[in-house]
């Protein structure tokens, strides 16, 4: 079964990350309403503006529905101002994010002398050689708890991947790249997931 994928479509870089899944035969929607995000296995939340996203999430009333699909395993993917929106912690966010990633994100980490830049980052469960990252404006995750995965970080140390189960955070922008890679990886653990919950409805069922 071809995993339905959504990509939160309120603000910022969406129509990329549509045409990207596009390029690798996934098929991708736009979400703006309760029922597009009750219809899909996996959602990616893109780059932006956090605080505008945040706003618009609490204006169309999907921000509890959200935090309840991800309680309820929602696979997630956010990017940059995405990453920002999972987070646990974010200093100086105007509005709570979706608090799902036991994660602190620090906003625009890397100043103004570092306004945009581009890395090549190995990134752990990546097979293929170093991935070309590119910054805008970009969050750095500056605490991890116990449950969290780190992914990758730069020469310095600081932290721009991590994973926590379902839930996938990057401080970059792989959208704007042609390397499909770490789109794969999200497609996969959406497939995971969807694995899963058959298997447990099986098991219910069986039980019942
Ligand atoms: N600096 C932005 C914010 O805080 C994120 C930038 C981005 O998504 N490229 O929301």
């Amino acid at each position: 079964m071809t995993p339905r994928i959504g990509v939160l479509a309120m603000q910022g870089a969406f129509r990329e990350h549509i045409q990207r899944l596009c390029a690798i035969g996934i098929e991708a929607s736009e979400v703006r309403t309760l029922d597009e995000l009750r219809s899909c296995d996996g959602l990616i939340i893109p780059g932006g503006e956090s605080t505008t996203i945040a706003r618009l999430l609490l204006a169309f009333e999907l921000m509890e529905p959200l935090r309840r699909r991800i309680a309820e395993g929602l696979p997630v993917w956010g990017t940059c101002a995405g990453a920002i929106l999972l987070a646990r912690d974010v200093p100086g966010l105007d509005r709570p994010p979706l608090g799902a990633m036991d994660i602190r994100v620090d906003r625009n980490a890397f100043g103004r002398q570092l306004d945009s830049f581009e890395f090549d980052l190995n990134v752990r469960g990546i097979a293929g050689g170093p991935l070309h990252a590119v910054f805008i404006r970009a969050p750095a995750i500056t605490a991890t708890g116990p449950g969290v995965e780190v992914l990758a970080m730069l020469a310095d140390g600081r932290v721009v991947a991590c994973r926590q189960g379902a839930l996938l955070a990057t401080a970059f922008h792989p959208e704007l790249t042609a390397d499909p890679r770490l789109h794969e990886l999200f497609v996969t653990i959406v497939r995971e997931a969807i694995a899963r919950r058959a298997a447990e409805g099986a098991a219910a069922g069986a039980t019942a």
